[in-house]
């Protein structure tokens, strides 16, 4: 990654559900190539943000910057998609009828238009990239396995691939490891530093055990504001967290 300065910069975000502020005038930003986490209790804000980032949820207040371009807060979720932001949600959304190839496939190019799309054969170039991703998610053997019978771990990594597969520069996970057994657990975090080497990952989880083996800067969110951010030991250390993480009040 040549560029340098911060990817997302979200600035004075406020979103309000009926009155109630999800986020506060929240400050947020992250530099490229970065692997960042985020946790904070149940309610935090966490989820909000990251619908937020990719125009799912408009703030009242605020702004989001991606990379050289202008507020794109009032986007549309597509035209975010099209600049570059994927979202992976807490349940997949894999096409469970067809190949794991096939699901890959799909997502090429998915942000091109369907006139594009009309005329549009798979070339070798497109084929290569399947077979990249493929290797990258762990599932080099199983091509023409249906991926409805794939495992929940595997599944999972599926719809990363598959969000690999639009050209994001930016990732957005949420919670990817919920569910998972400790072995997919620690398989997921490899998976995800090794995209964080040519894109940039922001990632929502409440594993701790998972956030420290492949954090490298933590920030905590507390009631729609950020409560602290620094390195994982040092985030754990802060006074503020271990209090809300041990539910007091
Ligand atoms: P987190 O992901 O950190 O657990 P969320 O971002 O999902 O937290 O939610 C933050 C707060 O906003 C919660 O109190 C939640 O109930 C509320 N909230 C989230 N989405 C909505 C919505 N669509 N309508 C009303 N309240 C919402
Ligand atoms: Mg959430």
């Amino acid at each position: 990654m040549t560029e340098h300065g911060s990817i997302i910069y979200v600035e004075d975000l406020t979103v309000s559900f009926d009155g109630f502020k999800a986020l506060d005038a929240l400050n947020f930003f992250m530099d490229y190539g970065e692997l960042r986490l985020v946790i904070g209790p149940n309610g935090a804000g966490k989820t909000t943000l990251l619908d937020v980032i990719c125009g799912k949820v408009k703030p009242a207040k605020g702004r989001v910057i991606f990379g050289r371009d202008s507020d794109i807060s009032t986007y549309r979720e597509h035209e975010i998609a099209q600049l570059g932001i994927g979202r992976k949600f807490q349940t997949p959304s894999i096409y469970l009828h067809h190949t794991v190839r096939e699901n890959l496939e799909l997502s090429l190019h998915q942000n091109k238009s369907a006139w594009a799309m009309l005329f549009r054969r798979l070339s070798s170039e497109d084929g290569d990239r399947v077979e990249e991703i493929l290797d990258m998610i762990g599932l080099a053997e199983k091509p023409y396995q249906i991926a409805g019978s794939l495992s929940h771990g595997e599944k999972q990594w599926l719809e990363i691939g598959m969000v690999m597969a639009q050209e994001a520069q930016l990732l957005l996970i949420d919670e990817p490891v919920a569910g998972m057994t400790e072995d997919e657990t620690e398989k997921t975090g490899r998976l995800l530093q090794a995209i964080a080497k040519e894109r940039s990952v922001l990632v929502i989880e409440h594993d701790m055990q998972f956030v420290r083996q492949i954090a490298n800067k933590v920030s905590v969110l507390h009631e729609g504001r950020l409560l602290c951010e620094g390195p994982v030991d040092e985030v754990q250390n802060n006074e503020q967290v271990m209090e809300i993480y041990l539910g007091r009040g």
